[in-house]
């Protein structure tokens, strides 16, 4: 039975009957969700071990995050940015000028799913037990992932909306008008444009996570693997990862 202490922390964060253990957010940093459903029938040392563990995999996102964050707004405003244009082309008239800049936002999501994926993988070796690739696999991280960055486009193109909303011509009836425009350009771009990014997203995440298993089973998780996967992070070369993957030779 865990001690009083529990009762008197535990964090009320979370939904009810939450799995998870923990989370990080850039404004509270890592925090611990001893509410979950996890810690059920587990004693005061299992909870504690627990907690350090939850506590170093949040901490090491946190500190993945720092290192990277400018890689990462930098590819997320990019897409961000095409797709407001394509919402200025329809808002426009111009359906023929609504088009992504395919090779650019390709890049981009390659980027920010090989970021995602070894951002996920080092939180997962600072942990006591570190199986590694296949952790992602088991917990289908290529799900919960492409949610996250579904959520992220998802909520910027709701942003939009609103901002184009709030446009005031000052007569009530083109307001209205405009309104009716936006809300056509938004669900043409929900319809449309979103889908494909996010199941590119998906794919491409989930064949990287299938190629690292498998050469993990190969290779092993040992220290010139992770060497390798360190120097993708600190050069900041995320392309490599996948250059890394179809390369029958273990080096980079
Ligand atoms: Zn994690």
């Amino acid at each position: 039975m865990i001690g009083s202490w529990f009762e008197v922390i535990k964090d009320f964060k979370f939904e009810p009957e939450e799995t998870r253990l923990g989370g990080w957010n850039p404004k509270e940093g890592p925090h611990v969700n001893l509410s979950s459903v996890g810690f059920k029938g587990k004693d005061e040392k299992e909870a504690i071990e627990m907690i350090s563990d939850t506590l170093l995999h949040e901490g090491s996102h946190a500190a993945f995050h720092h290192i990277t964050n400018k890689t990462m707004l930098k590819n997320y405003k990019l897409i961000c940015v095409e797709l407001n244009e394509i919402i200025a082309s329809i808002l426009q008239d111009e359906m023929d000028k609504a088009e992504l800049n395919e090779e650019e936002v390709m890049e981009a999501i390659k980027t920010l799913a090989s970021h995602d994926f070894l951002d996920e993988l080092f939180a997962g070796r600072s942990q006591k037990s570190s199986p590694g690739a296949t952790r992602l696999w088991l917990e289908k991280y290529h799900h919960q992932n492409t949610k996250v960055f579904k959520n992220v486009l998802e909520s910027h193109v709701e942003d939009t909306k609103k901002r184009l909303y709030n446009i005031d011509v000052g007569i009530p009836l083109l307001n209205m008008m405009l309104q009716g425009k936006v809300d056509a350009a938004i669900e043409i771009v929900h319809e449309q444009f979103l889908p494909p990014i996010i199941q590119y997203y998906h794919v491409y995440f989930e064949n990287m996570m299938m190629k690292l298993v498998v050469k993990e089973q190969k290779m092993g998780i040992s220290d010139e693997y992770i060497s390798i996967l360190r120097k993708v992070v600190a050069q900041g070369k995320w392309e490599r990862l996948q250059e890394f993957l179809d390369k029958d030779k273990d080096e980079l």
